[in-house]
């Protein structure tokens, strides 16, 4: 993104040359070979990291806060109680393929179960992989009922199908005139940002509905000059900027990870929207942070920075309308056991 536009493909291309084991993960991070539990864990939920993700990790450092995000560790396949296949309650919400009807007025859409890159503590890490949405049956439901105001594509990654495809979608979606917003959220500007070019860009300017690009940065080392110009491309397209970020242990678990965060977020032109508690998924425990220590972190940072750059910190509870205030969670949670 730098410099001259990318060619068409080009993207493709970054995305087909993705690591995909913890053998040429950890080679490219410098590091020894994996441990065999790590490979176990890499069975379970594959590896993938693109080129970009590899230019913001320290080498050598088996702690930096990008490769922890990636890197296949042996405490994912330790059981815990609590952390499960399906935390958020995605199946008891399916619709049909690729739709979630779970928040008031807003229609879930997970396209693709395709991502740029392969979160460890993802809680889709075990989503049975299914055909995604079609744009037929998307409009479909989004005519039969005109209470929904906003289509969230989700995923996987939206922004990983090709254009024609994604074309389709979209149209599909905005020609229901009851549809005021269209909500992206992705991971793609910053692990993949070739795939922001011209053609994309176009698209998503010329949608009649207000166009929300939720973003999903957990760190600022990720920021790196070939995200900016993405989303610098995505402003200039008149795309709205957001992000949200889970709360990892050993990523941002702390006052200084996320004000640096919420502040370099902001140089892109992005707010901080929501910082969610960790989804108990299995393999995921190791990346939790008590709800106390999150509530600590939270009011510390409301304390250092102005309103506007503090995000929302929340949990998802299953069958929920909306995500919950963590400390409103907490404070339900402390009540019930009285
Ligand atoms: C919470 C959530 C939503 C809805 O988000 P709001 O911003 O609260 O409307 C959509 N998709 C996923 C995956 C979510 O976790
Ligand atoms: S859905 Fe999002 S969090 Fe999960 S692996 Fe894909 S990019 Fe990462």
């Amino acid at each position: 993104m730098t410099g001259a536009a990318p060619a068409v493909g080009d993207w493709r291309r970054a995305l087909a040359a993705a690591l995909r084991t913890p053998e040429a993960l950890r080679a490219a991070a410098g590091l020894g070979a994996p441990a065999e539990a790590e490979r176990a864990a890499a069975a379970d939920f594959p590896v993938r990291v693109t080129a970009t993700v590899l230019e913001r990790i320290r080498r050598g450092d088996p702690a930096d806060p990008v490769l922890a995000q990636f890197l296949p560790a042996a405490a994912e396949l330790a059981p815990v109680p609590g952390f499960v296949d399906d935390p958020v309650g995605d199946l008891a919400a399916r619709r049909g393929p690729g739709l979630l009807q779970k928040y008031r007025g807003r229609l879930l859409v997970m396209p693709t179960t395709a991502c740029a890159v392969h979160c460890r503590y993802c809680f889709r890490r075990h989503y049975p992989h299914r055909d995604g949405a079609r744009p037929e049956a998307v409009a479909a439901r989004l005519r039969a009922d005109p209470g929904l105001h906003e289509v969230i594509l989700s995923g996987g990654d939206p922004l990983v199908l090709p254009d024609p495809p994604l074309r389709r979608l979209l149209a599909a979606v905005d020609g229901v005139a009851t549809v005021r917003r269209i909500r992206i959220h992705t991971r793609v500007p910053v692990v993949l940002p070739a795939r922001i070019g011209a053609p994309l860009v176009a698209m998503l300017s010329a949608l009649r509905a207000r166009c929300v690009v939720v973003l999903h940065v957990n760190h600022a080392a990720e920021l790196g000059p070939d995200a900016a110009a993405a989303l610098a491309a995505l402003r200039g397209g008149g795309v709205v900027l957001l992000n949200q970020a889970v709360l990892l242990r050993g990523v941002n678990d702390s006052v200084p990870a996320l004000a640096a965060l919420s502040e370099a977020l902001l140089d892109h032109g992005v707010l901080p929207y929501y910082l969610h508690q960790l989804d108990p998924v299995r393999g995921a425990a190791h990346f939790g942070v008590p709800d106390a220590e999150a509530l600590a972190l939270h009011r510390a940072l409301r304390a250092r920075l102005p309103g506007y750059l503090v995000p929302r910190l929340v949990r998802e509870v299953p069958g929920d309308a909306a995500k919950r205030e963590l400390a409103a969670a907490v404070e339900a949670a402390d009540a019930s056991r009285l």
